[in-house]
């Protein structure tokens, strides 16, 4: 077992942060001052080390490079308005990024690894974390297999690391959204419950395609019809239809369970919503838009908490929201603001201190 006691530690001689201006950071560009970096071999982990932030040495035939088995996950960190800093649901991911090495067939990352070394990591770059509104430090672990040996095997190498930006209020004026009904994302028994990377390469061809048209993002649908709604980009969505709000449900293995995603499922039904995860079709949304009932679409993720959505896009028919009129979402993202920062207490157990 590795405890925080034993890791390695090695500090910068200067921090970068006296030349930083911690407002208005883009999305994942600069760096803090250090980052974790663990050794697997010959079945076991070791060597868990936190160091300068540098760039890593890595053979050309490293397997990841050629085989994508390569997994993250995406995290925030926030300040209190008393300066303490908190992590927003760690063990969630946690758990998660096993699921994904799981089936990349890679190692799991030991609890103690994954959370002490997170910790160790955030309390020594802890000054890292914007006191501003709408600004976290994000944090991002990830795993590669690092075999250098070009043969199509599972790897018995791997490192895991942990790197940490700090970032500004996400990109995030309401999106128009082309329903996908051509290329797919994730199909059942495929890895779109997982966060690897391969997942993300794949998406990109489909996504620059509806950008040409004059879109920002697709609507994955099922790999079968073309119908059956799965995730908005890598964000979980939802359809607000009368009082309900209806979210695709996992049981297909399609789709990536967001920590978002189950948050705002309860800060919905605290908000007197009922909530249904259950296969949604865009033919059944398209009705619900015609008899006025679908009120408001938007997606959900660490990286912009909740996006709303001002069009959707299905063959030749369109389908518009006020931006200004979606109460719910906008409901939704003040109250998981509030108890991320720390402005009401967290009644549910998501915050933890570091
Ligand atoms: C990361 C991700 C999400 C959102 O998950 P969160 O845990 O809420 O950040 C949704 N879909 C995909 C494809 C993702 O990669």
């Amino acid at each position: 077992m590795i405890a925080a006691a034993d890791i390695n530690i090695t500090k910068v001689e200067r921090s970068k942060l006296s030349d930083i201006n911690l407002t208005n950071l883009p999305f994942g560009k600069y760096f803090t001052d250090h980052m974790l970096e663990a050794e697997y071999e010959n079945g076991e982990w070791k060597s868990v080390e936190i160091k300068p932030y540098q760039p890593l040495l890595l053979d050309p035939s490293v397997a990841a490079l050629h085989y994508g088995q390569a997994i993250f996950e995406g995290i925030k960190a926030y300040k209190n308005p008393q300066g303490e800093a908190f992590i927003f649901r760690p063990y969630d991911n946690f758990k998660r990024f096993n699921i994904s090495a799981e089936r990349m067939q890679m190692p799991a990352v030991p609890e103690d690894i994954f959370m002490n070394g997170l910790r160790a990591l955030i309390e020594l770059d802890r000054n890292w974390i914007p006191n501003e509104e709408d600004h976290s430090l994000y944090i991002r672990p990830f795993m590669f297999s690092s075999d250098e040996m070009i043969g199509v095997r599972p790897s018995e190498k791997y490192k895991f690391l942990i790197i940490l930006s700090p970032t500004g209020p996400y990109y995030n004026t309401p999106m128009r959204i082309y329903v996908e009904e051509k290329y797919v994302r994730a199909v059942s028994g495929g890895i779109g419950y997982a966060k690897a990377a391969g997942n993300y390469g794949a998406a990109m061809y489909a996504t620059a395609t509806a950008k040409k048209l004059g879109y920002d993002q697709v609507l994955w649908t099922d790999a079968f019809e073309h119908k059956y709604v799965q995730e908005c980009g890598t964000m979980n969505v939802f359809f607000i239809i009368g009082n309900k709000a209806i979210t695709p449900d996992l049981s297909s293995g399609t789709i990536l369970a967001g920590v978002t995603r189950d948050s705002v499922m309860t800060v919905l039904k605290e908000m007197g919503l009922t909530v249904e995860e259950r296969p949604l079709s865009i033919l059944e949304a398209i009705d619900a838009y015609k008899s006025g009932e679908l009120k408001e679409v938007f997606g959900t993720g660490t990286a912009a908490t909740i996006s709303l959505i001002k069009e959707l896009k299905y063959k030749e028919f369109s389908m518009e929201f006020n931006p200004e009129r979606c109460e719910v979402a906008t409901e939704v993202k003040t109250r998981m603001n509030q108890i991320r920062y720390g402005i009401v207490p967290d009644s549910h157990g998501w915050m933890c201190k570091v």
